[in-house]
């Protein structure tokens, strides 16, 4: 495999790192959509090596793969859409994304019908919880990890985003994505914040899955008159006010605004179709660049290169 680059093997002989995961065994859940309103039937059900990330509309009979150059739509949230049937649409993927990711779940069939995740609590946790309840199983075949050679940059005004390689001594054992992101927000009940982490299971789950989505009351009005936000409320949703949280038990954590908008870059990140090892690095981020970032990057031939996993498997 010319230009691509193999990783030692783990000393513990610890293979799963390097081989494809899927769920145990089906599991579902019913939740609201944030933007519609919308009951939303979901279930995420065990796929073969290779399948990917897929999602079905159940009541359109439609496929959408989680990658991201079927992303139509990112100013509410992360949209996906059939390629060919713009109108199958599936939308706010990315706190779902972020907990398969995270979780190291690489097949899958999502059915949903509706045209929206449910919103659950605004966060990843209860994906993360029935990600838990279902299990995973490791497969035969290698996973796909992409490396990222060559720094990327997005910019929008005085928002940016980044992926840069990781240095070599990183470079080892298993492949890392290492995130860190700041915010600044003119409401000071937000102001300005950051949140990193250094992307594991565990990590994930006890540092960022319990972030939840936030917005602004103005905003919310604006969205509502316009028939958005629908499903949106105080038991999704963080909700500022000036100075003010208006949610009665205040935030889950003092970063919580940073956090959730680093979780939003895990979820729109897993849409690269492959794990990346490298650092994700960002100031007042969120989906649109997120999106134009993977864009990028696939673009540019030398800015990334696929690790050989078939010889870390054979090796352990
Ligand atoms: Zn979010």
């Amino acid at each position: 495999m010319d230009g691509s680059i193999r990783l030692p093997v783990d000393e513990s002989g610890a293979s799963s790192e390097w081989r494809q995961r899927t769920l145990k065994t089906a599991i579902s859940c019913v939740g609201v959509g944030v933007h519609s309103g919308r009951r939303v039937n979901l279930t995420i059900q065990p796929a073969a090596a290779d399948h990917g990330i897929v999602f079905r509309r159940t009541d359109l009979d439609r496929v959408i793969e989680a990658r991201f150059d079927n992303v139509c739509d990112t100013r509410l949230s992360t949209v996906l859409s059939d390629p060919a049937m713009a109108s199958a649409r599936v939308g706010t993927v990315e706190h779902l994304m972020a907990a398969l990711s995270a979780l190291g779940i690489d097949n899958a069939l999502i059915d949903v019908d509706g045209p929206e995740i449910p919103i659950l609590d605004g966060s990843a946790a209860p994906f993360v919880f029935l990600l838990d309840c279902a299990g995973w199983v490791e497969q035969q075949a290698p996973r796909r990890v992409i490396e990222i050679r060559r720094t990327v940059r997005v910019s929008a005004g005085n928002a940016w985003a980044e992926l840069r390689p990781l240095g070599p001594a990183v470079r080892a054992m298993r492949p890392v994505l290492e995130l860190e992101l700041s915010i600044d927000f003119a409401a000071s009940a937000i102001g300005r914040q950051s949140a990193s982490l250094r992307l594991t299971p565990d990590s994930f789950r006890h540092e960022i899955a319990s972030a939840r989505t936030f917005a602004q009351a103005a905003e919310v009005e604006q969205l509502q008159a316009a028939g958005l936000a629908r499903g949106g409320s105080l038991d999704n949703a963080i909700v500022v006010d000036g100075a003010d949280i208006l949610n009665a038990g205040g935030l889950r954590m003092a970063n919580e605004f940073a956090s959730h908008k680093l979780l939003d870059a895990v979820g729109d990140l897993a849409l690269a179709g492959g794990k990346l090892h490298g650092r994700f690095v960002a100031n007042r981020t969120g989906h649109e660049l997120n999106n134009r970032l993977l864009r990028s990057l696939f673009a540019d031939e030398t800015a990334w290169a696929p690790i050989a996993t078939e010889p870390l498997i054979a090796a352990a």
